[in-house]
């Protein structure tokens, strides 16, 4: 079976669909969503629709939950603020609704899926090094877990002790548990400007980090004409 495991969209739909496509060249059985599908970018309807219609799980973020009133927007920057307002004006009610309705993590075989952290979820910290993420094994009850947030693709691999890895393909070994994080669909932040996500094929063992190209400049024009802040789109030629 191939897994697919996604977040961070941000309404990038350009970024969405390049996605897919590649998850469907990969013949990619199951899909699950790390959340933050809206926030950021000029498609949250599309995004929104075509996340539900595709992904078995979707775990609620920061940003989804702000939308629906959960989290105060206070604690966003002023662009994260503006996008954020921009796009409860866009989408409905039942949107609305639904982003509010999403759970903050879940357990599927023996994986878990959680947007920030699985020490505390509602409170959106990151897993940034060795420390945090021997906390995040503590809590965690299977042997692997993913985690978006941070828009940085990196992996902490358990053992006798812990190992971050950037690598992009992990093997699983028998007593190895991995906390992995997908890097962003719509708005990386490691300086490689092509969306991530990670497949993992439980056949072979095997976890990986995938890029992929998509149409930045068309996404980027998108957040300029829906008068949202140019400095969103232009971020997204750089990947930070
Ligand atoms: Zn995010």
């Amino acid at each position: 079976m191939k897994y697919a495991i996604f977040g961070d969209i941000h309404s990038n739909l350009e970024a969405l669909e390049a996605v897919f496509e590649d998850v469907e060249e990969q013949e990619v059985d199951r899909l699950f969503c790390l959340g933050d599908l809206v926030g950021y970018g000029a498609n949250p309807i599309e995004v929104l629709e075509r996340v539900r219609e595709r992904a078995e799980v979707i775990v609620a973020g920061n940003h989804d939950h702000a939308m629906a009133g959960i989290l105060p927007l206070s604690h966003f920057n002023e662009f994260a603020r503006e996008a954020a307002e921009w796009t409860v004006s866009e989408i409905n009610q039942e949107h609305i609704r639904f982003l509010g309705r999403l759970p903050l993590i879940e357990e599927i075989d023996d994986l878990s899926v959680v947007h920030a952290t699985f020490v505390s979820p509602y409170e959106f910290n990151y897993i940034m090094n060795d420390q945090q993420a021997a906390e995040n094994f503590e809590e965690l009850d299977t042997s692997l877990g993913f985690v978006g947030h941070s828009h940085v693709p990196m992996n902490f691999l358990e053992r006798d002790d812990i190992r971050y890895s950037a690598a992009q393909k992990v093997e699983l070994e028998d007593g190895l548990r991995l906390i992995v994080n997908t890097g962003s669909v719509g708005q990386p932040r490691d300086e490689d400007p092509r969306a991530s996500y990670v497949i993992y094929d439980d056949e072979k063992g095997v976890i990986e980090n995938r890029r992929v190209e998509y149409d930045i400049e068309m996404a980027a024009q998108k957040i300029k004409d829906a008068g949202l802040p140019a400095k969103l789109g232009e971020r997204l030629f750089k990947g930070k």
